[in-house]
């Protein structure tokens, strides 16, 4: 029998009626019906405070001349000195094998409470160092995926819609921040324009999401460029290896949306992990 998991669900939204609300619902039902142990974190609702300041830290500041919040919360960290709210949400954190993000998309990104969680929660040292990142991060054996509507239609995402690309808007958000922080990411859950879709599309998308967490502890995650790729050094720059630019040089598309190298984006870099016959045209994508 597959032992206990947990899942944390970071949920932003205000009202119990949104759509948000509903697939949250979904994913609490499923998970618990399938033995999970569930714990929501309904930012609005603790009113979770956004802003990474001073106040974050109990007792001493290392450098009170110069204020820098990410040394000074990791050195606070270290020694069990940040406060309450951010100590809760790290336990939880620690105890998940996967956390859901659930959100609306405002501004091509988190809100900004959301953000305020990544900020305050995902601190230096418990997160993330230079020496424990990407694929070596401290996260790497939990999992992690967005899970969000939009009011955007999915058209309007395409490289060829008005918004552009939904996968470069997603780079930063998996890359730089989830996969940064090792986390295993899973293809994000995307819940496109529901206050504009007729109810029986909106019950379908629905189904559809409580179908996909049926399999999700088996999906294969996103690809991302292994650190391995790249000279990991100041001196160096930390840019990719001269074997490995030549390895790649002949391939039809960049290695990710990111390290783009100038060519193509891979398709759907950032939206569906990737089948094996794509895998082999990308010889530096290995896992
Ligand atoms: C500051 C800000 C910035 C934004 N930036 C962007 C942006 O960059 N890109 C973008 O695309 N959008 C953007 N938006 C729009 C935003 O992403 C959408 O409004 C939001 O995603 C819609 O989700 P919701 O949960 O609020 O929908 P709701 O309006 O709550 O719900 C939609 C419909 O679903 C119904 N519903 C609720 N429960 C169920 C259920 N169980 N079954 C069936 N139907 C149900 C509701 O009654 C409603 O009719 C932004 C909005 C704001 C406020």
């Amino acid at each position: 029998m597959m032992a206990q998991k947990t899942v944390l669900i970071v949920y932003a939204h205000h009202s119990a009626g949104s759509f948000n609300a509903a697939v949250r619902d979904v994913a609490v039902e499923e998970l618990a019906r399938q033995g999970c142990r569930v714990i929501v974190s309904d930012l609005y609702g603790m009113n979770f405070k956004a802003s990474a300041t001073e106040e974050d830290i109990t007792g001493g500041m290392k450098n009170p001349e110069l204020f820098q919040y990410g040394e000074e919360t990791m050195h606070a960290w270290m020694e069990g000195r940040l406060t309450d709210d951010i100590i809760t949400e790290q336990r939880k954190v620690q105890e998940a094998d996967l956390i859901i993000f659930q959100f609306p998309l405002y501004w091509f990104s988190f809100p900004a409470i959301m953000k305020g969680w990544i900020d305050r929660v995902l601190a230096k040292g418990f997160a993330f160092s230079l020496e424990k990142m990407y694929n070596n991060g401290i996260f790497k054996d939990k999992k992690a995926i967005l899970s969000f509507t939009t009011g955007a239609t999915q058209t309007m995402l395409r490289p060829d819609g008005i918004n552009g690309d939904i996968n470069v808007v997603l780079w930063p958000l998996q890359n730089g921040t989830l996969h940064f922080c090792g986390f295993q990411v899973l293809a994000p859950q995307i819940f496109w324009s529901p206050a504009h879709c007729p109810h029986t599309v909106r019950t379908e998308m629905l189904r559809k999401w409580q179908d996909r967490l049926k399999g999700l502890w088996v999906e294969k995650p996103l690809t991302f460029a292994p650190c391995e790729l790249f000279d990991l050094s100041f001196q160096g720059g930390f840019l990719l290896l001269p074997e490995v630019r030549e390895e790649v040089r002949s391939n039809p598309y960049g290695i990710t949306v990111g390290h783009h190298l100038g060519k193509p984006l891979p398709p759907d870099n950032q939206t569906r992990a990737q089948p094996p016959e794509e895998h082999n045209t990308q010889a530096a994508c290995r896992d």
